[in-house]
């Protein structure tokens, strides 16, 4: 009865801690908030003095003093003050937003974090949540979140397979009777896709680019499978000569990518079969009928599907709207009780 009459008052939330961006999304006011994960932080005093878009147009930029975190950019958390003050800014921005009334109750929170974060970390991170003023911190894994937000039947008997490729890792599960059965979380997607660009660029054409320029042109004219020739796109990039030191303007095509980005996007399919070898066998038919489900912004890679339906000989195929499944999923955890309690009892779903 008080949980019902709190639930009216308070901004409950979904959060993903994801390894590029961070989301918030309040019970019945949608998604509201959605920033690169990334935080500017003072190196003596290791207080956060940026955080989100704000914190990443400081990449590459900042003085000496400060320090620019990727707190979660490997999937584990590598610095905890920075997540701690990620999480706590954006509780805080929600709970404490003008036109709430003053003293309401404190919120409910759900957090999606990375399939590889340890025991000690997690507690680390219900306490982060706690401490930001959370009444009650749940924690569910991104994979998880991601099946339940794009509606797979994840309680029914049948097996589900979903792969969600994010920035920093691409995380895999197979689930069945409302848990996950095996997963893997590898270290290869956005991130090394955009490396890849960089690495190849130089030693194809003597360019160096930074990490902004690879990404975005990896999002104008990258791919992972052939498609049209007609569909063949190219693309102008500035960068600097290895030679002479100068910038220099280079056109490179769509093919270009396909060859910097197909041994990146077969370290995926290699983590997808050997997940699915790792499947029980009654499972894997019910992968086959119901086919791989990819969520994350790395699934918008084009073609993605179409090199994975290729490699798997499986059928592929990507959620709506892909970079909010996880965030969705939080939001609809918050909202089932059941769920809810299973996740108190366990500790976390997974
Ligand atoms: P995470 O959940 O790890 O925070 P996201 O699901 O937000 O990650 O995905 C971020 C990654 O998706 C980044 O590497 C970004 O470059 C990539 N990305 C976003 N849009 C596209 C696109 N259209 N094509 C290819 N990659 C994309
Ligand atoms: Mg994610």
């Amino acid at each position: 009865m008080f949980d019902f009459l709190f639930g009216l008052l308070t901004r409950d939330m979904g959060i993903d801690l994801g390894t590029a961006n961070t989301l918030v999304m309040v019970r019945d006011g949608g998604i509201i908030i959605r920033e690169p994960s990334v935080v500017a932080m003072h190196k003596k005093s290791k207080k956060a003095i940026a955080i989100g878009s704000e914190a990443k147009k400081m990449l590459g930029r900042a003085p000496e003093t400060l320090e620019i975190i990727r707190p979660l950019a490997d999937g584990v958390i590598a610095d905890f003050d920075a997540t701690a003050a990620m999480l706590s800014h954006y509780i805080k921005l929600v709970h404490e937003s003008p036109g709430m009334i003053p003293k309401i109750p404190k919120p409910k929170v759900v957090v999606g974090i990375p399939s590889g974060v340890t025991e000690v970390e997690r507690r680390a991170v219900q306490g982060a949540a706690l401490a930001a003023g959370a009444r009650k911190a749940y924690l569910i894994e991104e994979p998880m979140a991601a099946a339940i937000g794009i509606g797979l039947p994840i309680n029914e008997s049948s097996g589900s397979i979903i792969v969600d490729i994010g920035g920093g890792t691409t995380e895999i599960a197979v689930t069945s009777l409302g848990g996950i059965v095996v997963k893997k979380s590898i270290r290869i997607a956005g991130d090394e896709m955009d490396e890849a660009i960089i690495s190849y660029l130089r030693l194809r054409y003597g360019v160096l680019i930074g990490q902004p320029t690879a990404e975005a042109v990896k999002i104008e004219i990258g791919n992972a499978f052939p498609g049209k020739k007609e569909e063949e796109r190219y693309a102008v990039i500035r960068g600097r000569d290895l030679e002479t030191g100068l910038p220099k303007s280079i056109k490179i095509s769509s093919a270009d990518l396909r060859e910097a980005l197909t041994p990146v996007v077969q370290q995926i399919i290699a983590a997808i079969t050997a997940l699915i070898e790792e499947t029980p066998p009654e499972l894997v038919s019910d992968l086959l009928n119901r086919g791989i489900a990819l969520a994350g912004g790395g699934s918008l890679l084009r073609h993605v599907d179409l090199a994975i339906a290729d490699a798997t000989k499986m059928p592929v195929w990507v959620a709506d709207d892909p970079m909010t499944a996880v965030v969705r999923g939080t939001g609809k955890v918050l909202m089932d009780e059941k769920l809810l309690e299973r996740i108190r009892v366990t500790g976390g779903l997974r």
